[in-house]
């Protein structure tokens, strides 16, 4: 071994889902919309003009922290953003989690934390959901160097209430609380009004999912200010010009089209709730998910030999070989013209192995 090699800062790096390319394939494995962007981005991007590209971007993106505050009915100095809530929930990781103490999230959640917590020598531990995949509040109800988790958690899809997590606040006043509301548009209630009585409430959300827009990569926090200028001094202590032009610009169309957003939103939900009818009948049974995914199990059919076939017919969906969650794939929702592919697809398959007969 070189000597170099030991000073090398060596990590195990989160893996996102797969970007397989092609036209005829179904992608239901990252849980992006399946719907364009608002029509007032598509118009502000074909009006974009390259010539502003010369200068450097705002730093702070103030018009993007304008509209986000004006929507969400908060301060600007109350909005910080970053390049998607990776970049956002890194930030916040690497500013408020600097204690001695174990930070805390659960065992089963969205895998970056560990990866962020590893890379910034953060100390954690990770309390088990309960049996029905469930966090329980009161394993948060002790000592700690700060908490994080999603909600609704992934890949569960399901929601806490806000009671419970009042009573997380409640219990932990002197450390930050993060909440990542990456998929509380489609049906979960935010934590976003408790940030007036906690000011260690830092809430986590991003255009990738319900806004349509997980290339243009917009994430954003909204909590005290005191809290978004820490954050604000760890970014530009790192990089300054983190947003580029194109997403503050496009970033603010998004927004403003509440209109556009709602009627998304509407049709991913309803498309959710058909999926869950018919996928029951087929012998699937799954938790009752708030987000643009359905986690689920077959019955019968092992989850990886689903998510094989699945994939063999180009249809991709996510399979986590973990202990816990190895029977459950999770599942995208996507058009209703691809869950109609996929249901078709899931009847044979299941036909073919003597495991279903449509009545
Ligand atoms: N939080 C959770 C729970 C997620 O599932 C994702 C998507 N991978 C993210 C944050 C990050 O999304 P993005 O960086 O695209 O905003």
């Amino acid at each position: 071994m070189k000597l170099w090699e030991k000073n090398i800062r060596k990590v195990v790096p989160y893996v996102p889902g797969e970007q397989p390319q092609g036209s005829r394939l179904i992608k239901l494995n990252t849980n992006e919309n399946p719907y364009p962007p608002s029509p007032l981005v598509i118009k502000a991007l074909t009006e974009m003009d390259a010539e502003a590209f010369r200068k450097y971007p705002d730093p702070a993106a103030s018009l993007l922290t304008q509209e986000l505050a004006r929507t969400y009915g908060v301060n600007q100095n109350q909005v910080f953003v970053g390049v998607g809530s990776d970049d956002v929930l890194g930030m916040a990781f690497l500013t408020f989690f600097h204690s001695e103490k174990p930070i805390l999230f659960p065992d089963i959640t969205y895998s970056f934390y560990p990866v962020w917590a590893d890379l910034f020598r953060i100390p954690y531990e990770t309390p088990a959901l309960d049996p029905d995949f469930r966090i329980r509040k009161e394993d948060y109800f002790r000592e700690n160097g700060g908490i994080i988790f999603p909600n609704p958690n992934a890949p569960t899809g399901l929601e806490m209430d806000l009671d419970e997590i009042r009573a997380i606040l409640q219990h932990n006043p002197d450390v930050v609380v993060i909440i990542d509301e990456a998929y509380i548009d489609f049906g979960a209630e935010s934590a976003l009004p408790l940030i007036e009585a906690y000011d260690n409430l830092l809430i986590v959300q991003t255009f990738s999912k319900s806004r349509a827009m997980a290339g243009m990569r917009i994430g954003f926090a909204i909590g005290n200010p005191d809290l978004i200028k820490a954050m604000s001094d760890v970014k530009y202590s790192y990089n300054s010009y983190t947003m580029n032009l194109p997403s503050i610009l496009l970033g603010v169309q998004a927004v403003r089209d509440q209109e556009y957003f709602q009627e998304t939103l509407g049709k991913i939900v309803r498309t959710r709730e058909e999926t869950k009818v018919w996928m029951s009948e087929l012998g699937f049974s799954f938790t009752d998910s708030k987000t643009n995914f359905l986690f689920a199990t077959h019955n019968q059919v092992p989850a990886e030999e689903l998510f094989e076939a699945l994939k063999r017919e180009q249809i991709y969906v996510r399979y986590f070989k973990q202990k816990g969650l190895d029977q459950y794939l999770r599942i995208t929702i996507g058009t209703d013209e691809e869950m109609a592919v996929l249901r078709r697809f899931l009847e044979r398959f299941l036909k073919d192995n003597g495991v279903f007969s449509p009545a």
